[in-house]
């Protein structure tokens, strides 16, 4: 039976759905169609050669920590403790459920679910190592073209492929450093290993991503001093162990505009404050309006955000295991870390031309130099699809498939995540589920938002398709005389 952690690079020639993503989205994706048309025959296409699904749980080590409580991490909304059962049978009184637990075990948790789901319900799935590079309509069909340069004919798309990699904030400036001092992708293993000691570690970026990072080249052994830069040089805020009141708000304010919202939610954590309660909850509590809020502003609004609080929120909003920040604020007393606000003005070799030399103008306009074994890129995804690289996004756009919604955060889609094309036309059995939403929903990030997308877009796509109309035998046919890359493993 093909399981997500045993991809093949022979695609079939043809299925019913084909899954652009093998992270959460896309696998969730999957067992919602599974649940609700077993006889879909689906294959889900993911590029990257990750040990775990996707890059939040297959790029990571045991150490790198999820940054929801366990008991909010189940991977199907109607049990949402599902992840800590889990962890309880399979690790008994080891995890606690409000305990940050490692995304590696999140990430076999997730593949045992989509492997009993299709055990479950026979349904029918390929697991392919390939990127999808290009879709084109075909009649009633769209013809995926992959990197190997085979194609796949479906009957229905479901795109989830996160979002694509920011291109390097230092790319303007860098006058050609040496690649091995460079690293681009801060999930490629590579980026922390074999550093040399005698020079900084320079991490571009101070959020999250830098956070797992830090971790990563401590636990290689690597005793060198780190060099955190970014614009607003602030590192996320703790999670606290319990959260106390619940807070209350009426999404009509929140709706009113930035001001007002963060009016309210000041008010909130004051009052919170004030009674002796912990200004998470103000925050969170944020979170079940922010779709509904964000879709009330108007395009003004929404943008006003994005220059001016959008910072604040995000180091709220996305916060770190208390511990990890205790050991970095060790550090940084230690003056092992440093943590600098500015950008990074050139990128050079150095003298001896065997470290890069770091120019970084301050928030302050000061000139910093720092002699970095090493520069890596922890900004983030690219916040604006129009500067991606990514073949696929790019084909999309370039074709008119896809239209970039309005401030180009993401693509545009409709309720349900059919994509929108350049002309304003839905297209039909296409869906899109993940954070390419989040120019129209904003949430579009985490477990509870993504699980809820992937089961809309599965059901409403498997109801339009009719689905399990596809030649079954050209599935389950596993003999040497079968179609290249049969789907097996079904009943
Ligand atoms: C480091 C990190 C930690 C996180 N921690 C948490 C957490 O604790 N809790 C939480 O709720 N959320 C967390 N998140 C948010 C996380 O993004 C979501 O939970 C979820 O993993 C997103 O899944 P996804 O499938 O939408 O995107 P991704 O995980 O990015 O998966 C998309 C996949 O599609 C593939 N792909 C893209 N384009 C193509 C193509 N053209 N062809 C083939 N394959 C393609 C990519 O290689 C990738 O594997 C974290 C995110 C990160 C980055």
């Amino acid at each position: 039976m093909p399981t997500p952690d045993r991809y093949t690079a022979e695609a079939p020639a043809e299925c019913d759905v084909a899954i652009v993503g093998g992270g959460f989205s896309g696998l969730m994706s999957l067992v919602r169609l599974a649940q609700c048309a077993p006889k879909c025959q689906a294959v889900v296409l993911e590029r990257r050669p990750l040990p775990g699904p996707g890059v939040a749980y297959g790029a990571c080590d045991a150490e790198h920590l999820l940054n929801v409580p366990a008991a909010r991490m189940g991977v199907f909304a109607e049990r949402p403790t599902g992840f800590h059962e889990w962890l309880e049978r399979n690790f008994p009184g080891r995890y606690r459920a409000d305990e940050f637990v490692p995304r590696a075990l999140f990430g076999r948790y997730l593949a045992e679910a989509v492997s009993q789901t299709l055990a479950d319900t026979k349904a029918c799935a390929a697991f392919v190592r390939d990127a999808v590079v290009h879709i084109e309509p075909l009649g009633q069909r769209f013809e995926l073209l992959l990197a190997s340069g085979r194609t796949v004919l479906a009957r229905g798309v479901i795109l989830a492929p996160g979002l694509p990699p920011a291109r390097a904030p230092w790319r303007a400036v860098d006058e050609g450093v040496t690649r091995s001092l460079v690293a681009q992708d801060p999930w490629d293993r590579a980026a922390v290993k074999g550093l040399a000691p005698d020079g900084d570690a320079v991490l571009v970026g101070s959020g999250l991503t830098a956070i797992d990072l830090v971790m990563g080249l401590r636990r290689s052994g690597w005793k060198g001093r780190i060099v955190l830069v970014s614009r607003n040089g602030r590192l996320p805020l703790p999670h606290a162990a319990s959260h106390g009141a619940p807070v209350v708000y009426d999404p009509q304010e929140l709706m009113r505009g930035v001001h007002a919202a963060f009016r309210a939610v000041r008010r909130a954590a004051k009052e919170l404050a004030r009674v002796g309660h912990d200004w998470r909850a103000a925050i969170d509590a944020v979170r079940p309006h922010a779709q509904a809020v964000w879709g009330a502003w108007p395009a003004s609004e929404r943008q006003a955000f994005l220059r001016r609080l959008r910072p604040f929120w995000e180091i709220h909003r996305h916060r770190a295991p208390a511990h990890l920040l205790e050991a970095i604020e060790r550090e940084r007393a230690a003056g092992t870390i440093e943590v600098v606000a500015g950008a990074i003005a050139s990128l050079r070799m150095d003298a001896a031309s065997t470290h890069a030399e770091v120019v970084v103008r301050t928030a302050h306009g000061s000139l910093r130099v720092i002699r970095a074994s090493r520069v890596i890129n922890c900004s983030g995804p690219a916040m604006s699809v129009s500067e991606t690289l990514d073949p696929l996004l790019g084909s999309l756009l370039r074709m008119g498939f896809a239209l970039a919604d309005r401030l180009g955060l993401g693509l545009r889609t409709d309720r349900e995540g059919r994509l929108i094309g350049a002309d304003g036309t839905v297209q039909r059995r296409v869906r899109l589920v993940g954070a390419l939403r989040r120019g129209e929903l904003w949430e579009s990030t985490a477990v509870p938002e993504l699980r809820a997308q992937a089961a809309v877009a599965a059901e409403s796509l498997a109801q339009e398709l009719g689905c399990g109309t596809v030649d079954r035998r050209a599935f389950t046919d596993r003999s040497d005389s079968a179609p290249r890359g049969a789907i097996g493993g079904c009943a």
